[in-house]
């Protein structure tokens, strides 16, 4: 089945992006995601295509018009389309790992990406729109962010990495930051790989890694930890 991923935005340029290179470039030339890009702009008002005005009420900036916006949605999403429809905003619900893996277990996502002020309130319920941001910070736009979203859930589609379970042990997939990594050389600038590593001792080697993780984790996230103990929602719900 093909991931569908359809992106409305002012800047149709942007896309794929970073999408078109390394494992999600490989995957979109393969066929295992499909990528549809809208230009919002087509729905645009009058000889120059306006897509925005000022916001009622006053103050800075421009707001993308309900209208133009849901035309554009109206003329690329059916409204059967059975995908979750996002509008990236940094007001939204934050991306996580547990929504990477809901999504990419369903059938794609649509993605709004906003500029300017934002998009004017009523086009989000009147077209069943959830608002997604990527953290605590405001962007210039919700292109790079639908495209880390994009990312972190392409990854996981099926066939798209290669070491089969290594996805599975990633940081945030139990509710843990990873454990440190080593390669060659076996000394660099005087200091040795620990030597659990390179005992053999896969037992010792596994609880020696949980540990380091837990370390980790109580060191520089312990929020996730108190997090782990709670029964999760489904992230689509709310
Ligand atoms: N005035 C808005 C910010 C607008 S930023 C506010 O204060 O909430 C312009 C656009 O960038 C937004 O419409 C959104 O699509 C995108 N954007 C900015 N920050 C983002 C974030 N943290 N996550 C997702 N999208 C973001």
């Amino acid at each position: 089945m093909t991931f569908a991923a359809t992106v409305l935005t002012l800047m149709p340029e942007m896309f794929p992006g970073t999408l078109g290179a390394s494992l999600a470039g490989e995957a979109l030339a393969k066929g295992t995601w499909s990528l549809a890009v809208k230009d919002i702009r087509d729905h645009g008002r009058g000889k120059h295509r306006a897509v925005d005005d000022t916001p009622a009420g006053g103050g800075p900036g421009m707001v993308i018009r309900a209208d133009v916006l849901a035309e554009a949605i109206d003329a690329v999403v059916m409204p059967d389309d059975p995908r979750p429809r996002f509008l990236l905003s940094p007001r939204g619900r934050v991306f996580d790992q547990a929504l990477a893996r809901e999504l990419a277990g369903g059938p794609g996502a649509v993605f709004i990406c906003g500029r300017f002020e934002g998009v004017d309130e009523r086009v989000i319920a009147a077209r069943g729109l959830t608002e997604l941001s990527i953290g605590d910070y405001v962007l210039s736009g919700g292109e790079l962010a639908a495209q880390v979203v994009l990312d972190a859930v392409i990854r996981l589609l099926p066939g798209v990495m290669g070491g089969a379970g290594s996805d599975l042990e990633e940081s945030h997939e139990d509710g843990l930051l990873e454990y440190p990594h080593y390669t060659r050389p076996r000394t660099f600038e005087g200091q040795d790989i620990p030597a659990v590593l390179t005992s053999g001792n896969h037992g010792e080697i596994a609880r020696w890694r949980r540990a380091e993780a837990e370390k980790l984790t109580k060191a520089r996230r312990p929020d996730l930890l108190s997090r782990k103990s709670q029964p999760r929602k489904n992230p689509l719900e709310g």
